[in-house]
This record gives structure tokens, sequence and C-alpha cells, in this order.
């Protein structure tokens, strides 16, 4: 079997005490800090690529074994951290269209009603969506992959949600499947938001009726995803609807996400864990009662402060749900209408200045507690042997400049 390593990492962050913890209350720590680390990994072959498949040795470059000492190497000359790859739990990235000039008379000062009301907003990029091809939409997510990647992400969950329709939602999700054969270095995962919006022309109890009847059962045949999300909000789904669609959808295999108490308090949040959701994503507007919930369960709360920031709404209870025993991930939400950005470092920082989270914590929901929202926690998020061989080499020397420079 084909090893290589990477030697002289100026640091190397394993992430075991996260781990060891599952996630909660974690500090500096458990970040794992080895200064000049070293990393002892299997490769595999996937379509003719070389590609890292299991860790099997960390530690400091000193102490390199030396069975390993003839392998393959790199040598990072101690200019370069080496962390987990950065997991981004929640992206809308498979779009057609554009919306800049939706953006631009937003920043001067028309309203998202107006917008709308233009034929903009999420309707205008369903009808983009709808009419690419398969390989238009291939091209598109293609290069925002390339971008994720280069920016140290290595898993990337992907909603469907901008077709609406029985044949374009399945459409978006065989993109995704298209593109994780042609990103094996990466580990994409598939979220059906079918209940993304009842589109306009549609009765809403045919909707959800054909959601429940007849794409989640193709959906999980032809196993074009892992996970269903629901947008419980007003003016969206109702806590009903949501727990009818997230249930119908777990009898299929697939694990529940839920767009949850963004806009208006639905007790979303409380929702998610009553029906054993993997993750809880926004929080604008939890209650105590959700973050009580949520502390006392397996679902994640997934942050996703870029959005707020682009909307200019208050950011989500942050450090109540942290200090409360919440385990918090954070993700870009990358989408046209209210985060057009690919990098997850840039969310960082914004995490670091309007949430107020640490370090330790800012890594934590980028990796372990992203794979877990993900539920990949087992075989991903920390640098540890036995663990999957997803690891960033950063462009810099240590892990908090990756968002102290702002949006690189
Ligand atoms: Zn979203």
């Amino acid at each position: 079997m084909p090893f290589q390593a990477i030697v002289h990492a100026s640091e190397l962050l394993t992430g075991d005490g996260i781990r060891r913890k599952d996630g909660r209350r974690v500090t500096q720590s458990d970040l794992g800090r080895i200064a000049d680390g070293a990393l002892v990994y299997q490769t595999k072959k996937i379509a003719n690529r070389e590609v890292p498949s299991r860790i099997e040795w960390v530690g400091r470059t000193v102490d390199l074994p030396k069975k390993w000492k003839k392998i393959p190497r790199l040598d990072l000359k101690g200019k370069k951290a080496l962390s987990p790859g950065l997991v981004d739990c929640h992206t809308h990235l498979i779009f057609a269209g554009d919306r800049s000039e939706e953006f631009s008379s937003r920043c001067g000062g028309t309203s998202y009603e107006e917008i709308a009301k233009n034929g903009g907003g999420i309707l205008s990029t369903v009808t983009a969506t709808r009419a690419a091809s398969e390989a238009e939409l291939v091209r598109l997510g293609s290069s925002r992959l390339r971008e994720v990647y280069r920016r140290g992400v290595r898993t990337v969950e992907i909603k469907s949600g901008y077709g609406l329709t029985f044949e374009s939602e399945l459409k978006i999700l065989r993109v995704i499947s298209i593109l994780q054969k042609k990103f094996p270095q990466m580990r994409l995962s598939a979220t059906y938001l079918g209940a993304h919006a009842i589109p306009s022309d549609v009765d809403r109890r045919d909707y959800i009726q054909e959601m429940i009847l007849r794409s989640i059962p193709e959906i999980q045949s032809k196993k074009l995803a892992e996970s269903c999300d629901v947008f419980v909000d007003a003016g969206y789904f109702t806590r009903e609807e949501g727990r009818e669609i997230l249930l119908a959808a777990k009898k299929y295999g697939l694990r529940a996400k839920i767009h949850a108490d963004e806009m208006t308090n639905t007790e979303s949040a409380t929702l998610a864990t009553e029906v054993g959701a993997l993750s809880a994503d926004h929080l604008l507007k939890v209650s105590d009662q959700g973050i009580q919930s949520l502390a006392q369960s397996g679902t994640v709360a997934v942050l996703l402060p870029g959005t707020a920031f682009y909307l200019k709404a208050p950011q989500a209870p942050a450090r109540r749900l942290i200090d409360q025993g919440v385990r918090v991930a954070l993700a870009t939400d990358f989408n046209p209408g209210t985060f057009m950005c690919l990098s997850l470092p840039a969310v960082m920082t914004i995490a670091g200045l309007y949430l107020g989270m640490t370090c330790a914590e800012i890594f934590a929901a980028v990796t372990y507690n992203g794979a877990r929202a993900l539920g990949l926690s087992e075989h991903k998020g920390t640098l540890e042997p036995g663990m999957d061989a997803d690891f960033w080499v950063l462009p810099f020397e240590k892990f908090e400049e990756s968002y102290y420079r702002f949006a690189w």
C-alpha cells in the first residue's frame, strides 16, 4: 500500500481533544497543537488519481518512526501549518443565473419586497436553474468547488432547492453525484431541499404530497442524497409540515436537517431535536427552550454568520449556545441571494468578530462539529490515526492567520 509523509509543518493541529469532548465546550488545549509536526498517510487510486485515503501516524517530525523515513515526503520547512481539512456543512452550491444587479440595487436601498416584485429574488434563480442543462450546472459547480478546495475545505454539503419540481430537483442532485466523481479529493454530501419554498405555480398540499410520495422515494432508490432539509419559517413551511416531510424522509433512510428559527421563532430548533435531526441551521431567533433542547440532544447548531452579515441582520446567539453546551458548527450558506461567498475562512473571521467565538471554538466549528452536522464525524474532523486523510496545508504558519487575514 502506498504511503506518503508530510514533515516539518510549522504547527500541526490534530483536534483530538475536540473528538474526546464530542465537540462541546472546547478550549485551546483540545486543539492538540504539535510544533514541527509530521503526518503519514495512505493513498489510493480513484479514477487514475492518487488521493489521500487514511491517516497512519501523527506526531513530531523528530519522532517519525524509521520505517516511514524512506517514503515520498512533502517538506513544509516550518513555513506552513497543517490542520484537518475544513468542512463546509451548509451550502447551496448548485444554481444558475446572476443576481449581481439585485445586490447592487439592494445596497442602494431597494427592499427585498420590491426586488421580488420586479422578478428578482429566489424565483429568478429558480427560473435560471430550471433552464440550465446538467452540463452547464456541472461546469458552474466545478469552478466553485475548485475555489472551495483552495480555501482548505475537503468536505462540503450541497443542497438542491433551486429547482422546486420533481425533475429539476433530481437534475440538481444528479449534478452533485457527477461532481463527486470529478472531485475524488473531496467528499460531497448531497441534501434534498425540495422544501426550500412553495413554487408559485403549484398547490401547497399537492407539492408536499409530491415530495413525500414521489421525490423522496425516487431520490432514495437512486441514492442521490444523504439528507433531507426543510425551510421551516413564516411564509415557508410550518412546523407540522416540516415534521411530516422529515419523518417521511427518515423512513427512506435520509437524515434530517432544518433551516430553523431564522427569520421568526417557530420552535423549529426543538422540532429538529424531536425528529433526531443532524443539525438545526441559522438559529438567529432561537428561543431559550430551543437552546436547551439542542444542548440535551445530538443535533448540531449550524451557524451561518456570513448570511446575517450580508443581510445586516442581528447574529445568532452563539455565546449562549456554546456556553449552554450546544455543539456549534460554522458554514458559509453559499447562495446567490444572501451570501455570495465561497470562503469558509471569511465566515470564520465574521464568527470571531460578531459571534464572539474563540479560536478553539472556531476550529472545532469548521472541523469536527461540521463533520458531525453531516453524520461523518466517525471518520472526519480530526487528524488521528485511522481517520480519513482529509488535511489542509495552510498557506500560513499559524492556524489563526487563516481568519486573521480577511477574505484572502
Ligand atoms: Zn441555507
